[in-house]
């Protein structure tokens, strides 16, 4: 069979999309995730000196992948400057990826009007860009922008930026929609000429834009004629009307098209893997997106749900389960027995199958009320330790209560008291904070801390507000997200109530309650240990 592979772009060109921001953290977590989807390349962003992009290529180069390649974007050299002196192609050069991507000019309109540099200038600025990268020992992916805008206008400068990337080691060459101008029949011919002038010598790729509502249909009809490497964004993520949508790209391709991207296992986290990176962007997953939504499969006429129960092929397109979705679209993909047994087990936890049945029914009441797990891992984990009877609380609570005083002068000052109980003996702290739940935070950590040191290394990283409609007309409901990390990971919390404190306590409560668990506590502890004689070791003059 045939393999295309996918390049998932959500961390550049997804994150131009409007009020899309992720922390470091949580861009690790959604490398993590597209890695347990199958996905062949993972863009992490430039890593330049912009502290949020460095310290996410630190955490990065110290994470563990088992199939993704993660890879580093940048641009071709300044028109005036040698590529070993240009300050940006050195700090990809210096990176640990090993695959850089590097985008270029290829219509004139923009070498005149943008570059300022001739036809010849930038043929230069390809070639030497690439030669330097490849001369570092990177592997060198070439996005040549406005690809099918410059075919139109002069073909053969067009292919020849490409055979430049390609003469100066580029091992594969994408044609980029960057305006999303064009039309299938158009990318088809167009895509269809490069590979037959290039495509024994390297790969071709497809990175489109969905400005004409195509994006999708470009990919695929670059792929019929040839293209091997298909670019997008989780979701179609991106500026102005978004991306290519790797979460419908993957099962045409796989289901329909017949080629071979991911394992059948991996395409099954299609669902929840969407829905993830909606949640931890703090959107809501849009229930009628194709494959992936709530609404992808439900069936509702009676004429339909009669139909689907006698042949599902009668109403449904593919078999839901294939991409994790599911014909009953009342709970999330989380909730089937089979799933949860297999995330207890990751977990490390024992549950049975009683305990898996009630967790089900626990999880279904609570996805009614508003909560969502997708992006709240540590609360899921808490809420399967409660069903196998292996949770321990932390701490007992006697009360907290939250003041906030505005005064005449502008000053917004709060102040928590919080009433705890640990090991039989009573804890009283009061704390100040900037807001109501830095200042419990911080009240609750003074009061555990004491017994519990290493709960002091947790940082909450995001924190994220939505406010859920309710179907039941009882008003707004709250839903709070957490995100927190400490030197290993990052883990995810959630709470949901009438009143925003209770839920962003819930949500607080679950992240350290996590961090305590007995696996992480312990490892946190040998990390001290570890520490600790490392010290030791530097004063008595030891490496
Ligand atoms: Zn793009």
């Amino acid at each position: 069979m045939t393999q295309v592979k996918l390049y998932d772009t959500t961390l550049r060109d997804g994150m131009q999309g409007q009020g899309m921001s992720l922390s470091a953290a949580e861009r690790v977590r959604v490398v993590k995730a597209l890695d347990r989807l199958g996905i062949h390349y993972v863009e992490a962003g430039f890593p330049s000196s912009n502290p949020k992009e460095a310290e996410l290529f630190r955490i990065l180069a110290g994470v563990e992948v088992s199939g993704a390649q993660i890879c580093a974007f940048g641009m071709t050299r300044r028109r005036d400057v040698a590529a070993e002196d240009d300050p940006a192609l050195k700090v990809l050069a210096e990176c640990f990826a090993r695959v850089c991507t590097l985008v270029g000019k290829t219509w004139a309109l923009h070498l005149d009007k943008v570059t300022k540099a001739s036809k010849e200038d930038n043929l230069g600025m390809i070639a030497d860009s690439i030669r330097f990268l490849r001369g570092v020992g990177k592997r060198v992916f070439y996005d040549a922008e406005h690809f099918f805008d410059a075919w139109r206008e002069d073909f053969a400068y067009a292919l020849e930026c490409l055979r430049a990337a390609v003469a100066a080691g580029a091992e594969n060459v994408t044609l980029c929609d960057t305006n999303g101008s064009s039309l299938p029949r158009e990318v088809a011919e167009t895509t269809a000429a490069v590979v037959t002038a290039l495509g024994d010598r390297v790969e071709v790729g497809i990175h489109t834009h969905n400005d004409a509502e195509c994006a999708v249909a470009n990919s695929l009809v670059a792929v019929d004629v040839g293209a091997r490497l298909v670019q997008g964004t989780m979701n179609g993520y991106g500026e102005r009307t978004g991306n290519a949508n790797l979460a419908s790209i993957l099962p045409a391709l796989q289901l329909k098209m017949g080629y071979e991207c991911v394992g059948p296992e991996q395409l099954r986290r299609l669902t929840e893997t969407s829905h993830f990176i909606d949640e931890l962007s703090n959107l809501a997953p849009d229930p009628d997106r194709p494959y992936v939504g709530r609404n992808a499969f439900a069936h509702k006429g009676g004429m339909h749900v009669a139909g689907v129960t006698a042949d599902t092929r009668t109403f449904e397109h593919v078999d839901p389960s294939y991409v994790g979705n599911s014909r009953e679209v009342l709970i999330s993909e989380l909730s089937g027995k089979g799933s949860i047994l297999s995330r207890a087990e990751v977990a490390g936890i024992e549950l049975d199958v009683d305990a898996a049945k009630r967790a089900v029914e626990r999880l279904k009441d609570r996805e009614h009320r508003g909560y969502h797990y997708e992006a709240a891992n540590a609360s899921f984990e808490l809420l399967l330790r409660r069903e196998a009877g292996q949770y321990e609380p932390l701490f007992g609570l006697e009360g907290f209560r939250v003041i906030t005083e505005k005064r005449a002068d502008g000053k917004v000052e709060t102040e928590a008291t919080i009433k705890i109980w640990v090991d039989g003996r009573r804890y009283v702290r009061t704390t100040e904070g900037n807001g109501p739940v830095n200042a419990l935070d911080r009240a609750l950590r003074e009061a555990i801390t004491e017994l519990h040191p290493h709960l002091a290394e947790i940082e909450l990283v995001d924190y994220k507000v939505r406010i859920l409609d309710t179907d039941h007309g009882t008003g707004a409901v709250t839903r709070v997200l957490l995100d927190s990390s400490d030197r290993h990971e990052s883990w995810g919390s959630i709470g949901v109530s009438e009143n925003i404190i209770e839920a962003s306590w819930e949500a607080l409560v679950d992240s350290l309650e996590y961090a305590f668990q007995p696996k992480r506590a312990a490892r946190s502890d040998q990390q001290e240990v570890t520490s600790k004689r490392s010290a030791a070791g530097r004063r008595d003059g030891q490496p």
